[in-house]
């Protein structure tokens, strides 16, 4: 047992570890080192904690650690690129199921030891079950919702929301019952069912192209639990670190609603993304669409002074990243001006799209956000799609789809528009898109990794 001071200037230490690693992921030059500042505080914050608590038995905790380890591993090692952002989703949601259970156990330990808790904990103990339930199912929903086993659009019925609000009404009326009665512990396990409830209607009425901003809300979510479990156990490091991802996930929830133009108000209870556009693809496509080739993608770029990617999920799925700076090399060697427009919501997670193209060393400065692309579009002889379809849609400036009012890259108004992908089919949101119809616009039909080292070739031999 170490004395408190010891234990306190550590975790300290472990927050101010935490902060500086946040500060480093803001980058994506200092990101690696800021992750592991990060996991540096984690792992002393982990020690201190065992050591300085009377803990009556290793056993369990070393098969726990053993089991997670092994399992992360597996995860780590098998999980591809274009999974990670249900994977992210399904950690937070055990970071909330996590913090719901060690509440639950602390309530019990008191209950059982017939101590007389204090109302700090009893209500750290519900915010921590109720905030961890909704994370833990919300959480499950999203990543079957991202990995196609549960409908990728909002289930939308009527009474909808009386339905949410009773259910969050009754969460605080048994939360006020183990208040009141904390050593009756099944009020507890009511509370998270009720709770999980909850969180399942929550994230099943939401869908399209608003997933991101119910990923970013878990996320916060499950810190804001954490928290909670650290006002039960009073220990700061959890309060410090849980605020810190609570905090940071909100940050996330904000900047991806101005990126879809949404209140969250609107998308957690507005049904925005409900309503189903009905136009016929074959009205939108039929006898518009033209088809390109490599060798006339390469001539068109020979002649262009200005070129723009904008890559988009298909980008990760067919790992075509590496092409893509290839070909820009290719280009900037030829003088042509080169740069990037990265949509906030592109791909399956925030940053996506910038993870993938630093791990390329393709330069920072040239991804260029929304604002700063949106304008230069009119000035570029050729952009290049890259598998992105929703974030290039112009149906989002029309009213009554999924996607309206969400600011879209605006490539139709470059010279030429070529998109890379292997069919018409509709992207995340599920619509079909004008964009690919546009006079302006030639298909290149295929995998984005095939094509795109067509390209490379086609453009090299010109
Ligand atoms: P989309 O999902 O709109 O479109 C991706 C396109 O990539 C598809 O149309 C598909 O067409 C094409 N594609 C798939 N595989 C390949 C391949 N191997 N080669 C070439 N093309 C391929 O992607 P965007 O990036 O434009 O938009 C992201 C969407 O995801 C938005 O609706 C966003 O809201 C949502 N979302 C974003 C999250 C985030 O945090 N960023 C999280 C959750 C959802 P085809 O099959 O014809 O090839």
């Amino acid at each position: 047992m170490i004395s408190p001071a010891i234990v306190n200037l550590i975790y300290l230490l472990s927050a101010t570890l935490f902060i500086m690693g946040l500060k480093g992921l803001s980058h994506p030059k200092s990101a690696v080192r800021g992750n592991l500042l990060g996991a540096i505080g984690m792992f002393l914050a982990v020690i201190v904690t065992l050591v300085d608590k009377q803990i009556i038995t290793y056993d369990l905790i070393i098969i726990g650690i053993l089991t997670g380890s092994i399992i992360g591993t597996v995860f780590a090692l098998t999980i591809k690129m274009t999974a990670m952002p249900q994977m992210v989703g399904l950690f937070n949601g055990l970071g909330g199921g996590a913090s719901l259970l060690v509440a639950g156990a602390v309530l019990l330990e008191a209950a059982l030891l017939q101590k007389g808790p204090g109302l700090q904990f009893t209500i750290a103990t519900c915010a921590s079950g109720l905030i961890g339930a909704v994370t833990l199912t919300g959480s499950f929903i999203a990543f079957g919702k991202l990995q196609g086993l549960v409908t990728e659009k909002p289930v939308r019925y009527k009474g909808e929301q009386i339905v949410k609000v009773l259910l969050l009404l009754a969460s605080i009326y048994v939360s006020v019952l183990i208040v009141l009665n904390p050593h009756i512990t099944m009020y507890y396990w009511i509370l998270t069912g009720i709770a999980g409830l909850l969180g399942i209607f929550l994230v099943l009425a939401i869908g399209g192209a608003d997933m991101p901003i119910v990923i970013a809300l878990l996320n916060s979510y499950s810190g804001l639990a954490a928290a909670a479990t650290g006002f039960v156990l009073s220990n700061y490091v959890l309060i410090i670190a849980g605020s810190l991802v609570g905090a940071s996930g909100i940050i996330l929830t904000k900047i991806m609603c101005k990126a879809m133009n949404r209140s969250l108000a609107n998308v957690l209870f507005g049904g925005v993304g409900a309503v189903l556009e009905k136009a016929d693809e074959s009205d939108i496509y039929e006898g518009k669409i033209t088809s390109t080739s490599a060798e006339e993608v390469a001539m068109l770029l020979e002649s262009s002074r200005k070129v723009a990617f904008v890559p988009g999920y298909g980008m990760a799925v067919a790992h075509a990243q590496g092409m893509v700076r290839a070909l820009s090399e290719e280009l900037e060697k030829n003088g042509v001006e080169v740069s990037f427009g990265i949509h906030p919501v592109a791909g399956r997670m925030p940053g996506h799209m910038n993870v993938l193209l630093a791990e390329e060393n393709v330069p920072y400065d040239k991804l260029l956000e929304l604002d700063i692309i949106n304008p230069r579009f009119k000035d570029m002889d050729v952009v290049i799609v890259l598998g992105a379809n929703d974030v290039v849609n112009p149906v989002a400036r029309k009213e009554n789809n999924p996607i309206s009012g969400m600011p879209i890259l605006n490539v139709d108004q470059a010279g030429t528009v070529i998109v890379i992908k292997r069919s018409l089919s509709p992207g995340f949101a599920g619509i079909s898109n004008p964009l690919f119809a546009a006079d302006n616009t030639l298909m290149f039909f295929g995998d984005g990794r095939a094509k795109m080292e067509e390209l490379v070739k086609a453009y090299k031999e010109l």
